[in-house]
């Protein structure tokens, strides 16, 4: 695809959602963090369901801290993989407390010493909670690039250093909320809903499908 498709394809983006923001239900660097964390193979509304009874009553490092992993888990049972989550955060709290003054580290190599917090998820909390101009290629970020030949790549990280190349800097900071509820309500897995989509004379995938025909 070439820069001129990539940029009408970011300005339609951009017209139609000027201010993406995640789904993901947060008020603090620090309830973000713990959201995106539970968020892993896990739905953006399990975990709002989980978080929005969680925080009320727990949304710092000490206070999750304090419930400990089982007390933490009668909060988050609902949600994939929780007794892991459960650990990975509760130890993250006892890092936070302990070595970055309960705060979270606004630094890629820190966030991703943190038990449970990879590059995906270090990328969402640079870019939302820090606006640094973060790209986190997530499946539906993947499979959009990959499809609509917008950065191809055969894995995420290739996939994230050519969105990284080829998104002017005016589009980085947003572009990944952008493809990702493109993917997430547009292009989807397995049925690209191609008949409404506002990119769709700027999209190079060859099997589109249209289900209006
Ligand atoms: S035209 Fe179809 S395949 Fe291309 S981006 Fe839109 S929904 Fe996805």
């Amino acid at each position: 695809m070439n820069a001129e498709k990539r940029r009408q394809i970011l300005e339609r983006l951009r017209e139609n959602n000027p201010h993406p923001e995640t789904e993901l239900n947060f008020s603090s660097p620090f309830e973000l963090l713990v959201a995106v964390t539970l968020s892993a193979q896990a739905t953006d509304v399990s975990v709002n369901k989980a978080t929005d009874k969680l925080f009320p009553v727990a949304n710092t490092p000490q206070a999750i801290w304090d419930l400990g992993v089982d007390g933490l888990k009668e909060y988050i049972k609902t949600i994939g993989l929780f007794n892991s989550k459960a650990e990975n955060v509760n130890k993250l709290c006892r890092i936070l407390l302990d070595k970055h003054e309960g705060e979270v580290p606004e630094s890629r190599e820190a966030l991703e010493a943190l038990p449970g917090v990879g590059r995906k998820t270090a990328n969402v909390v640079l870019n939302t909670a820090f606006g640094w101009p973060t790209i986190a290629v997530d499946t539906h970020i993947f499979r959009v690039s990959n499809r609509t030949k917008f950065a191809m790549g055969k894995d995420v990280v290739a996939v994230e250093q050519k969105l990284e190349k080829v998104v002017p800097k005016e589009f980085k900071v947003d572009v990944h909320h952008w493809l990702i509820l493109h993917g997430r309500y547009t292009c989807l897995a397995r049925k690209p809903r191609c008949g409404s989509c506002m990119i769709e004379d700027l999209c190079e995938f060859k099997d589109k499908v249209y289900p209006e025909e």
